[in-house]
């Protein structure tokens, strides 16, 4: 007898049929006797369809309401697999994020899990009970709804998969597991059998969606292994743990493109101490995550000034322009230029620490494409540049057939 961690996100559950599959699925562990917590996702689509009602009533709402409106999307997903389970005669109970015990900081709309008291996921699976629980949220320690950011149930079952002590962490998508390339994009793409931690995080965080980047942290923190594969076959699917020694043969393990960066540049900054720190500084305190920053050398005559680009999410945008509209005065800078028309395009791979040559192929794909670098950043296992958003996706598959074959 296991104990299981699954995972169903948002297509898995986007409509009543797929829900009783979940439920057909989650049937058939429960006959072999395993313990199982099922966390899911808002339907498809749902999320989406909150923040855009929230954008029409005003552009930039309160993060606190915003988390009180995005967790119903998952608290719908809940009480219905629950019951597409009673329907075919299996004991089961739902439970929003605060009722499995999920305690998180108090940062609305990307709060992080301090701590998980299992007890009562605990005593309801003594109890016979499948738990299904909410993915995506979590509560302050002061009571308040939190969510977790984007594709947060994956983080919520890798968090319960580490508090549970879990024997088994599965995530269903749609999708037959990790690939080298988003599949629909790079029809070329090849399912991976195994990947590490680290180029599983970096290429999540460099816009692969089929994981939460942060949930992959987590996973690697408290080494928790999981699978990720598809709810509508029996394939296996792609295994998430440690680096092993024959993964570093690989020099790129996949291709990752992210189209929702943006990219602010401030023309004119004095190019002197502490201007940098006051700019950045603000940003992060109203929790903007910066990317990739550039600083041109100095130019003009007189006070010496700079220019300073850095990419941000699409999301975080309107929030960080805020942020640096209020500093102008402050810093003196003369315009600023928010561009959200780029694409990061990133290769990831173990293999980059001991091999060379790889940006010099990366760039001479990118050139034979005709496709202009306007920024790169590098570290140890990934090469990313930003290049135009319409350019992106012809990009990345050249990219893909020169690194991983077409
Ligand atoms: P879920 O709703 O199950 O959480 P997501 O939509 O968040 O699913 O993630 C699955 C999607 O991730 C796939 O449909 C696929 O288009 C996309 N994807 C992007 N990069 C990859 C990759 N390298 N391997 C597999 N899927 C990827
Ligand atoms: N429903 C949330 C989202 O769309 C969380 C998730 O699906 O994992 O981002
Ligand atoms: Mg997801």
């Amino acid at each position: 007898m296991a104990l299981i961690v699954q995972k169903y996100g948002g297509t898995s559950v986007g409509n009543p049929d797929r829900i009783k599959n979940v439920a057909a699925r989650v049937a058939k562990y429960h006959a072999k006797g395993d313990k199982i917590v099922v966390v899911v996702s808002a339907m498809s689509g749902v999320t989406d369809n909150l923040i855009k009602l929230a954008k029409e009533i005003m552009p930039l709402p309160s993060e606190r309401e915003m988390d009180m409106l995005l967790a119903t999307g998952e608290q719908t997903t809940i009480a219905l697999a629950a019951m597409a389970l009673h329907s075919i005669g299996i004991p089961a109970v739902s439970l929003t994020g605060a009722q499995a015990g999920i305690l998180t900081d108090g940062v609305h709309t990307k709060a992080k899990i301090q701590n998980i008291t299992p007890k009562k996921v605990h005593d309801l699976l003594d109890d016979g009970k499948i738990v299904i629980v909410a993915g995506f949220q979590g509560e302050t320690p002061e009571g308040q709804i939190t969510t977790l950011g984007r594709g947060g149930s994956d983080l919520t079952a890798i968090a319960l998969a580490a508090a549970l002590k879990a024997d088994l962490c599965q995530i269903y998508t749609d999708v037959d597991g990790v690939y080298t390339a988003d599949p629909r994009i790079v029809p070329a793409a090849k399912k991976l059998g195994e990947i590490s931690y680290d180029e599983m995080l970096e290429l999540a965080s460099l816009g692969a969606k089929v994981m939460q980047s942060r949930s992959v942290e987590f996973a690697k923190n408290f080494e928790v292994i999981f699978e990720v594969r598809s709810s509508l076959n029996e394939n296996p699917g792609t295994l998430v743990k440690e680096e092993t020694k024959s993964m570093e043969g690989v020099v790129v393990r996949g291709v990752a493109l992210d189209k929702n960066q943006a990219k602010v540049t401030l023309v004119g900054v004095p190019d002197k101490p502490g201007f940098a720190a006051r700019i950045f500084k603000g940003l992060g305190d109203a929790t903007v995550n910066v990317d990739m920053i550039v600083q041109n050398i100095s130019h003009g005559a007189g006070t010496p000034a700079t220019d300073l680009s850095f990419t941000t999410e699409k999301a975080d945008l309107l929030k960080a322009q805020k942020v640096i509209d209020g500093l102008k005065a402050e810093v003196g800078f003369r315009e600023v230029i928010a561009s959200e028309n780029i694409g990061k395009l990133s290769i990831v791979g173990v293999g980059m620490k001991s091999h060379t040559g790889v940006a010099g192929k990366l760039f001479e794909t990118l050139a034979k494409e005709g496709v202009n670098i306007e920024m790169i950043s590098t570290s140890e296992i990934k090469i990313s540049v930003v290049i135009d958003l319409a350019k992106g996706e012809q990009a990345m598959k050249a990219v893909h057939a020169a690194f991983l074959g077409s």
